[in-house]
């Protein structure tokens, strides 16, 4: 099946164009960030539960019919699944997708960097709460504040232009990072983006308190650097087969929104995901490591597609059950409403 052959998409019934898969490749993790994970005693899925490479590159290649031309790998922590880059090599190959990224804590990517650059990735977003090791430390629960440095370092080497620094904000942890992220962010050719810590912790420990907002930390950066303006987003481009313009006119669809330094020095990212949700432009599809299709981080149901794979499912019958999956997607999360229910997979194990 090819894609021009196929009137379908995955739209919703709120007409948004769904063209990007985040694919979490493992829940297991080796470091434990609060936000995420709990700090011990963590249960992770078998690995037989695990979809093979295989499997994702046959659901990435039915996605491809439906639209999809984006993928992110994610976890977990995705470094730590085994040969990784033989997936990203699988999935560069894939008619149909333009772009492979990856979300890394980036501590084995000193080791990996230049494999995952050689089979084709072409975007990585590392994540670094602070540049202080001992938040760090605070944050992680563990060691390994310098070989994430190392691995930035790695990346950079292998030619992964630019480097983005995600760095989740946190009431009583960011405040203090937020200036150095600035210097750095104005003297490397590193793009940091903060983005609202969500609830999607493991210990239910989020509250609306514990976040430091977006337009905070523009008051913290302006107050040290002056003026930030905001960066219009590109458009999008035109695609052939597309049934619908991107939504607005523009891609409005990246959840950060940037910002230059008014010298022109430098850019930062904000994901406002709790003050500012972006859910009217959302479009994006995930599947969790074991094999479930959701339509949002914080979807309360999942769609079980490894039965089917395993079962003998055809392509048609996978492509029917992401399209379902987003027929049922709900207009947007309801974090800032008393309806809210946190799901019951952390975020670790929906993949982020
Ligand atoms: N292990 C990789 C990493 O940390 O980059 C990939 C998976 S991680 C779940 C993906 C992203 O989600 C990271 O940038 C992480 O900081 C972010 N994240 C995790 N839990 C979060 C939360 N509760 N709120 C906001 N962002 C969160
Ligand atoms: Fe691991 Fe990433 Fe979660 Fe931190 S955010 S615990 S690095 S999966």
């Amino acid at each position: 099946m090819n894609h021009k052959q196929s009137p379908r998409r995955l739209i919703d019934r709120f007409g948004r164009l769904h063209n990007n898969l985040r694919i979490s490749v493992t829940d297991r993790c080796n470091i434990r960030c609060f936000y995420c994970m709990p700090a011990d005693n963590v249960e992770f899925m078998p690995k037989a539960h695990l979809l093979t490479f295989e499997e994702i590159e046959r659901i990435v290649r039915v996605g491809t019919t439906l639209g999809i031309d984006r993928i992110r790998l994610t976890g977990g922590e995705p470094l730590v699944r085994r040969d990784l880059h033989e997936l990203v090599r699988l999935l560069a190959a894939v008619p149909g997708i333009r772009d492979i990224g990856l979300t890394t804590n980036g501590i084995l990517l000193d080791e990996q960097a230049q494999l995952l650059k050689d089979a084709g990735l072409k975007r990585l977003n590392v994540s670094l709460d602070a540049l202080d090791p001992e938040i760090f430390k605070a944050v992680t629960r563990r060691d390994g504040y310098e070989r994430v440095l190392a691995g930035i370092e790695a990346a950079r080497r292998s030619g992964f232009s630019p480097i983005k620094l995600n760095a989740v904000s946190v009431r009583g942890l960011t405040e203090d990072q937020i200036v150095p992220f600035g210097h750095l962010a104005r003297e490397t050719a590193t793009v940091v983006r903060f983005i609202e810590f969500m609830p999607l912790d493991a210990d239910g420990q989020w509250q609306r308190d514990k976040v430091l907002f977006a337009h905070e930390i523009i008051s913290i950066l302006e107050s040290e650097f002056g003026p930030l303006l905001p960066v219009p987003r590109k458009a999008s481009e035109p695609r052939a087969g597309d049934l619908l313009p991107v939504i607005g006119g523009a891609s409005t669809q990246a959840p950060a929104q940037d910002y230059e330094f008014a010298d022109g020095r430098g850019r930062i990212g904000l994901i406002a995901s709790v003050s500012q949700p972006f859910c009217a432009s959302c479009n994006r599809f995930r599947l969790t490591a074991d094999g479930k299709f959701r339509n949002c981080l914080f979807s309360l149901e999942e769609t079980d597609v490894k039965t089917m794979l395993r079962s003998g499912g055809t392509d048609e019958e996978i492509a029917d059950l992401m399209l379902a999956c987003i027929a049922a997607k709900n207009e947007g999360h309801e974090i800032n409403t008393a309806n809210f229910i946190q799901p019951d997979r952390p975020m670790h194990s929906i993949g982020g």
